[in-house]
């Protein structure tokens, strides 16, 4: 089964826009992307046209590489004040001169959408989230739209980076998976992922899991996203172990519509917190 990720991020969506429709305000989400970064522009792009077509509010500040660190907290802690701004989203990665960690906890909470301030971050490991980063809550959704059994199941997860790897573990743990995180220091990564029901790969290294990775019926999530050629593929070399598995999400097509539904998700969420007072 391929597990269509753009059906699953119009279910979202649709639910979404009943949603904003009950608000009192439409929410805004103001992006930041600083630098010339082509794949930035492409991702700020089709978040800002997802807000369009839900009929939210968007802005985009294109800050110049130059821009210092000092410069760019001081816009976040406008924003921060700005009773008109619902979310406020930093396009990472910033240029390297910047702290992206000093740089995302001056981003109010509240208005952390894309869920990566050790706030919210804190609050999902301890088992009370508030904003989900979106990778990793998006493949939740996935799973869940599809009906895979997640609680009892063995889920192994490589990558253990802050924005996908370690969230989209805890999320897994919190439905009662047993869960097995693995990194490039792993000894014998095939026997681990080969041992997994579920297997989510955020590793950033072109089709490198192979059908020898991947246990025969296994579901098999993937995150990574590469430009080959005039070809998008991700971490998963789909075409073999699609033979093997029972699920798998393609790339295009796949997690990648997830994390901007998600966005959409966390930005009313966010404005739906506020109106609560
Ligand atoms: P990072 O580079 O931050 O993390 C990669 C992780 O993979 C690290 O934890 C690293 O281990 C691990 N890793 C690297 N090589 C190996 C190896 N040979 N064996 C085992 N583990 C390995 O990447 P991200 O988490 O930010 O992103 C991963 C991929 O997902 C990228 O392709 C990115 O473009 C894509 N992505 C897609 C999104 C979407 O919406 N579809 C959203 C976000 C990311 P270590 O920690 O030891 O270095």
């Amino acid at each position: 089964m391929i597990l269509d990720g753009k059906k699953v991020a119009e279910s979202v969506c649709s639910k979404i826009v009943l949603e904003v429709s009950l608000l009192p305000v439409v929410p805004k989400i103001v992006f930041i992307m600083v630098g010339d970064n082509a794949a930035s522009a492409t991702y700020v792009r089709s978040k800002t046209k997802k807000s369009q077509d839900l009929g939210l509010r968007s802005q985009t500040v294109h800050l110049p590489t130059e821009t210092s660190q000092e410069e760019l907290i001081a816009l976040l802690h406008d924003l921060n004040r700005d009773k008109d701004v619902t979310g406020i989203l930093v396009q990472l990665p910033l240029p390297s001169h910047f702290d992206e960690t000093k740089v995302l906890r001056e981003i109010d909470p509240m208005k952390d959408v894309d869920g990566l301030h050790p706030d919210n971050m804190g609050r999902l490991f301890s088992g009370d989230p508030r904003f989900v980063a979106c990778t990793p809550a998006g493949i939740l959704e996935i799973l869940k739209f599809h009906s895979i059994p997640i609680a009892g199941s063995k889920v192994v997860v490589v990558g253990r980076s802050n924005i996908v790897g370690k969230p989209v573990a805890q999320l897994m743990l919190m439905n009662d998976a047993t869960v097995t995180i693995c990194h490039s220091k792993t000894r014998n990564l095939d026997k681990e992922t080969s041992a997994a029901d579920i297997l989510i790969v955020a590793m950033g290294k072109p089709k490198f899991i192979g059908s020898a990775h991947v246990k025969e019926g296994a579901t098999v999530i993937d995150v990574g996203i590469h430009r080959l050629g005039d070809r998008l593929v991700g971490d998963v070399d789909f075409e073999s172990v699609e033979k093997k598995a029972s699920a798998i999400t393609p790339v295009p097509g796949g997690v990648g519509p997830m994390t901007i539904a998600m966005l959409m998700k966390n930005l009313v969420g966010a404005a739906a917190l506020r109106a609560k007072g």
